[in-house]
């Protein structure tokens, strides 16, 4: 029987598709209904959902998180919404960021409206270690102030805000997760890793930003995924959980791992100009969703990148129409 009807924006991602994958798929919980909301920017594609389209559970519904006349009936039709449509990509945002204003900020708000007013069980936040800015040494605990650099990362800390003060001022039950750098399959091949794999599997040369030693902290979508569940199933109202893989690693170290997968070698690469405003190294403090929830990452990042590998290798049919439009578009 279901008992919790979940709205996932953003469901035609990167990251929203494996979440509805796997809430859907054999493991998840028996007793979920879950709707997407998507309006398939270049960044969505409803491949990502091909393998829950005849799920009875399963509904799309293709629109924009900004646009309020659909999203305040849809949304007293759910139990909960669990938040990741946004812009996404912090080279875009240097070259465009009313685009992610609108979306990551108004879109947000505009839902955290609906969910307010329709009474809403829990709202979850997905948000990102970028909105904490840049750290030396040691690692960020949820507590940090929020010092974000760039124009996507100013729009998240923006909307986590004005999520936790929805819980603040109204009592909305608003949970917000900061997860560091995912990979894995089905990611838009403009990010570092599915970049350099399907430009390396095409014997195209890759761009390393500077000097190359920024550091990130990985994690595979799989993990990313189940702190997500953790938080939406078992987290406090009102709190915020870091999510963290537990594996930094400069951008050379990264590239590296992957033309080692990928059969190539540092002739390969190009080194160009940074990145304006590049954060030199995120790290996370896990430790609270570790303690509270029992979050532990289980890929190690060698697995967890071969296994990427071989997914790019075995599915060109997904990643080069999408490479196609892109450059047909950039021309
Ligand atoms: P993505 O760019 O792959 O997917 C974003 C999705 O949102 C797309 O399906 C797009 O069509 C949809 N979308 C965009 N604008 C919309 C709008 N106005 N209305 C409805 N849908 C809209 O992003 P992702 O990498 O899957 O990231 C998902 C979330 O996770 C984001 O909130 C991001 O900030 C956060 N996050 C990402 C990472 C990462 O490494 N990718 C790390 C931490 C947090």
């Amino acid at each position: 029987m279901i008992t919790t009807r979940i709205l996932v924006t953003g469901g035609a991602g990167f990251i929203g598709s494996h979440y509805v994958r796997t809430l859907l798929g054999p493991d998840g919980p028996p007793d979920i209904a879950v709707t997407v909301l998507d309006n398939l920017t270049y960044a969505g594609n409803p491949a990502n959902l091909y393998e829950v389209r005849d799920d009875r559970r399963f509904d799309f519904v293709r629109g924009d998180i900004c646009d309020a006349d659909l999203v305040d009936p849809l949304v007293p039709t759910h139990d909960q919404i669990v938040h990741f449509a946004a812009e996404s990509h912090v080279d875009r945002s240097l070259l465009g960021p009313a685009a992610f204003v609108r979306t990551n900020v108004v879109g947000t708000q505009t839902l955290l409206d609906a969910a307010l007013r329709h009474g809403l069980r829990t709202f979850v936040h997905i948000s990102t270690d970028e909105v904490y800015g840049s750290i030396r040494a040691g690692s960020w605990p949820e507590t940090d102030p929020l010092r974000p650099n760039s124009p996507y990362a100013a729009t998240k800390a923006a909307s986590d805000l004005l999520a936790l003060a929805q819980h603040r001022t109204h009592g909305l039950d608003v949970r917000v997760t900061r997860c560091s750098n995912n990979y894995g399959p089905y990611q838009f091949p403009e990010k570092a890793v599915p970049l350099f794999i399907t430009r390396l599997l095409d014997g195209r040369p890759v761009p390393l930003y500077g000097d190359g030693l920024h550091v990130r902290d990985w994690i595979h979508v799989d993990d990313h995924v189940r702190g997500i569940e953790l938080v939406r199933t078992a987290g406090r109202p009102g709190e915020v959980y870091n999510i963290g893989g537990g594996n930094e690693l400069s951008n050379h170290d990264l590239t590296a791992l992957l033309l080692r997968e990928c059969g190539a070698d540092w002739g390969m690469v190009t080194h160009v100009e940074d990145r304006k405003g590049h954060d030199r190294r995120y790290s996370v403090d896990f430790s609270k969703i570790r303690d509270e929830l029992g979050f532990a990452p289980c890929t190690d990042l060698a697995t967890g990148i071969a296994r990427t590998v071989h997914w790019y290798r075995t599915h060109r049919s997904w990643w080069e129409p999408l490479l196609r439009r892109a450059e047909s578009e950039a021309a």
